[in-house]
């Protein structure tokens, strides 16, 4: 297999056409195509989001989404099941560590401890003063 013919697997691949369709564009039999394509894993996978096939680059990991925006469309859908992944860390008011609000959105302490512990010298001050 020459290395046009080689490129024109990949394009005719991430086009989403089939051996068949590939193997009479390029005059060669079904067989050929379908080991090179299995051997070099050429992706004809369509997108996850949209269904649209995918444009792979031989050599690289094959891609799930055809674009940025149905990557991050499929995961907004798919938020509520991987939720937690989209918590962004937040700094405790009372020891500064950082910890992922994962039981309320507005958790301002890390822990139960941190909280109670800052309404006791909250208390201090107010007292103080
Ligand atoms: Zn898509
Ligand atoms: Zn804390």
């Amino acid at each position: 297999m020459t290395e046009l013919e080689e490129k024109r697997i990949w394009d005719l691949r991430s086009k989403g056409k089939g051996y068949k369709a590939i193997a009479i564009e390029l005059n060669l039999p079904t067989g050929t195509i379908k080991s090179y394509c299995t051997r070099n894993k050429v992706g004809s996978g369509k997108c996850r989001y949209c269904g649209e096939p995918i444009v792979q680059t031989p050599g690289r990991k094959p891609k799930k989404y055809c674009s940025e925006e149905c990557k991050t469309k499929w995961w907004n859908r798919n938020r509520k099941i991987i939720k937690h992944r989209f918590i962004k860390p937040k700094f405790c008011e009372h020891c500064g560590q950082s910890f992922l609000p994962i039981k309320r959105p507005s958790q301002k302490y890390c822990s139960r401890d941190c909280y109670l512990d800052h309404i006791r010298k909250g208390e201090n001050d107010v007292r103080s003063e």
